[in-house]
């Protein structure tokens, strides 16, 4: 990315701190940024000078119609580009996997390979987390699918990736990559992780 390519301004103001109380300690600086692939983002990061406290969000000002991309993967596939935004809804169907859009959701650029590991590591995780006590279906379950999981990453299995997002700003960037055009009644029935603002109201 070259210089050119980023186009940002910063804009410090001064607030009550909403932990402390502490009368114009909190600065928060707003942040206008172009992402390749997820286009125009504010982001807002508070931070106080008198209790530290800190936090930092990001919000698309892109408004793109409702979006959803089909592909099926296979080892092939491993290396094309899938940008998900913060509001996207990842699914493999086929093995039941679903990460929604959450409030601390990032927007991410990676590969089929990564959208993989990504999965993979949620399925341990949630193993992890149930312990011991984890019921014997489940865990069959859990490793059924790391199994799936990795043969089609070793090219033994294919299954369909599908990405939607409200906001239009996520890609399956792939030649065979299917592009739809949700309908407002689908769309609205995703998950977006954060409150969205009207372009005009932040000018
Ligand atoms: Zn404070």
């Amino acid at each position: 990315m070259t210089e050119g390519d980023i186009n940002f301004n910063n804009e410090i103001m001064y607030s009550d701190c909403p932990v402390c109380g502490g009368e114009k300690t909190l600065e928060v600086t707003n942040r206008t940024d172009n992402i390749p692939y997820f286009g125009d983002i504010l982001e807002t990061s508070v931070s106080c000078k008198s209790c530290g406290y800190q936090s930092s969000d990001s919000i698309s000002l892109e408004h793109n119609d409702p979006v959803r991309y089909t592909l099926t993967i296979d080892d092939s596939k491993l290396n094309t580009r899938v940008a998900k935004s913060q509001t996207a809804t990842v699914t493999i169907p086929e093995l039941g996997l679903k990460v929604e859009p959450g409030p601390k959701s990032q927007g991410y650029v990676s590969n089929v390979e990564g959208i993989l590991n990504r999965f993979e590591s949620a399925v341990i995780r949630a193993i992890k987390l149930e312990g011991e006590e984890i019921p014997y279906e489940v865990r069959e379950n859990a490793l059924n699918i790391i199994d799936y999981l990795s043969k089609i990453k070793i090219g033994e299995l294919s299954t369909l990736l599908v990405i939607e997002d409200p906001f239009g700003n996520s890609v399956i960037d792939d030649d065979d990559a299917q592009k739809e055009l949700l309908k407002q009644e689908e769309a609205d029935k995703l998950q977006t992780g954060f409150t969205t603002i009207d372009q005009n109201e932040v000018e």
